[in-house]
């Protein structure tokens, strides 16, 4: 039964692909906060339309300059509001598709609040894995689920395992030798989990990798890409069907750039590899929205690694983290349109709201599906 209803679902997702593109970008605003300083510098320039959810204004230099996204989050949206949006995403990765969810933006703009957040207020990472948990529960009647997770980062176009046992052994991607074209990174860590005592073990884990190896881990953090890759294979019992969906949530490094002036050596060196991976980043998905043939995963280990994550039936999700003080305009500027250019591709007659509310939620896509109002079996 449920093996009829994966087909149907999955017969129903890629037409929706098809007709619409499988890439979302959402904005969040974060609030002002004591770090913005007082004075004119820290006034908030950034506003919404009451009518319009995906729209916002930045006022820049003067002059109002206007973006329209798939969803614009508020300051005032809680983490809670934010994982709603995107729950479906998460689920589907039972069904076996892969996700991608970025976070990006320069430093302090809330990328890593938004996928770790706190622990009084997890962000997506923690409320992904509870969701998956609960939702496996409940097929375990007929299903055999595992989910697993490892932790990387990416410095200076350099992989690392954040859960290894020799954390300075730099990992390399290489293609699966069974022919299917896949890739893997031999000697990533994975562990598998099945409480939240279990990834709260992990993390903390990771966390403390992270820590006791760098002076400066807001700097370093800032300056690498880090990436939770969850992975869940399913078993019907009845049938040996399997599936296996992988879930990436990727913090990015800070998307500021850096005067050629000021910047040199090792600094340099390093915002040239940010610069570069980003840039790679909005290309592929450039690409990939506008259904270019050619899509340049190769261009960074960051593409190449979530290449198939990224291309195929894949769900990719931006958060584009905007600061709303008038210091930062410039920097939430050039994020905002990165944003734009990604999303900047002509999908159709198809109306945004339409295309968003069948993509962001589950019902509309089971609701469409020619199978779901027949009888089961
Ligand atoms: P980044 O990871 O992009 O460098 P952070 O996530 O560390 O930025 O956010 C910078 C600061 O702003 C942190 O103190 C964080 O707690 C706070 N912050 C970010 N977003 C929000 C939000 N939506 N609500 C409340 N505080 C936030
Ligand atoms: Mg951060």
């Amino acid at each position: 039964k449920y093996r009829r209803e994966l087909q149907l679902r999955k017969k129903c997702h890629n037409e929706l692909v098809r007709l619409k593109g499988n890439i979302r970008v959402f904005g969040r605003v974060r609030p002002i906060t004591k770090e913005d300083g007082e004075g004119p510098e820290a006034a908030n320039a950034v506003t919404f339309d009451a009518d319009d959810d995906a729209v916002l204004h930045l006022l820049h230099k003067g002059k109002q300059v206007s973006f329209e996204l798939d969803k614009v989050f508020p300051p005032q949206a809680s983490q809670e509001e934010v994982f709603q949006e995107v729950q479906a995403l998460v689920t589907s990765c039972i069904d076996g598709y892969n996700v991608c969810i970025f976070a990006y933006g320069q430093t302090g703009a809330g990328k890593t609040y938004t996928m770790e957040g706190t622990a009084a207020n997890p962000g997506i990472n923690q409320r992904a894995l509870q969701l998956l948990f609960s939702e496996v529960r409940g097929k375990a009647a007929d299903w055999d689920y595992t989910i697993t997770v490892s932790a990387a980062e990416i410095y200076n176009e350099a992989l690392r395992d954040l859960l290894g046992k020799e954390p300075q052994e730099k990992l390399e991607i290489k293609l699966c030798p069974d022919g299917s074209g896949q890739l893997y990174v031999p000697g990533l860590t994975e562990f598998r989990v099945q409480s939240v005592e279990d990834i709260n073990k992990v993390f903390d884990f990771g966390h403390i990798k992270r820590v006791t190896e760098c002076t400066n881990l807001n700097e370093h953090s800032s300056r690498s890409h880090a990436l939770l890759i969850v992975t869940v294979r399913g078993l019907d019992r009845s049938t040996g069907l399997r599936t296996t969906g992988k879930l990436n949530l990727v913090d990015l490094a800070g998307s500021e750039r850096v005067g050629r002036s000021g910047a040199e050596g090792s600094r340099l060196r390093e915002a040239q590899h940010i610069n570069k991976s980003l840039s790679a980043l909005g290309d592929v998905i450039y690409a990939l929205r506008s259904r270019q043939g050619h899509v340049p995963f190769r261009n960074s280990k960051l593409t190449y690694l979530l290449q198939d994550s990224l291309s195929g039936d894949s769900k990719t999700l931006m958060m584009v983290q905007v600061s709303p003080a008038e210091k930062n305009t410039s920097e939430t500027l050039c994020s905002l349109k990165f944003a734009e250019r990604v999303r900047s591709v002509e999908l159709g007659p198809v109306s945004r709201k339409a295309e968003l509310s069948s993509w962001t939620s589950q019902e509309h896509l089971e609701g469409d599906s020619p199978g779901s109002t027949a009888p089961p079996g």
